[in-house]
């Protein structure tokens, strides 16, 4: 989720980047002991098949058929989470261009910025001479402009592996129908 634009002008003081580094430093801790406990209670359900337990690949097959859910269903179901992995942010930066939100000024900046680049709110008004809606996007500055920056949210490093995973599985399961 990358967003430079946007969070440039929260721009954190001096003393900050060392408390900023030990709490990533705790939060990737964190991290991987759930990730490790995850692991254990997994292996423990026999997902690795090294346990015999309901997670026993051969055991959850024969659970899964005993439900009646099929190759099909099994495919049906990543292939609509793969629609979903890939499609999130397209859907969610449409809204966000519908209602405006994501904005930044593209006035000229200051301190030889070539854009001022502070959040820009969208003001629909209707002119008087012409009649019509006209757009207007003002800035904390008071910059008033036609036009904005629109800040597309991108896929981050998460994202990108979940949609590649699912599209994998998809292959797989058509592979094996
Ligand atoms: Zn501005």
């Amino acid at each position: 989720m990358s967003e430079p634009c946007i969070t440039r002008t929260m721009d954190t003081g001096p003393g900050q980047p060392r408390k900023a580094f030990a709490s990533s430093r705790l939060y990737n801790f964190g991290l991987t002991m759930v990730v490790m406990g995850a692991s254990f209670i997994l292996y423990y359900l026999g997902l690795f098949g090294t346990v015999d337990g309901p997670l026993t690949p051969a055991n959850m097959g024969a659970t899964l058929s005993g439900l009646g859910v099929t190759q099909r269903h099994v495919i049906i179901m990543l292939l609509s989470l793969l629609i979903g992995a890939v499609s999130w942010n397209w859907l969610f930066n449409l809204t966000s261009a519908m209602i405006g939100a994501r904005m930044t000024c593209s006035a000229a900046g200051k301190d030889g910025n070539e854009y001022c680049g502070l959040p820009a709110k969208r003001i629909r008004r209707v002119s008087r001479r012409s009649g019509r809606e006209v757009i207007t996007y003002v800035c904390d500055d008071g910059h008033r402009r036609s036009e904005a920056h629109f800040h597309p949210l991108k896929k981050g490093a998460v994202s990108n592996t979940v949609w590649m995973a699912c599209l994998a599985f998809v292959i797989i399961a058509f592979c094996g129908v």
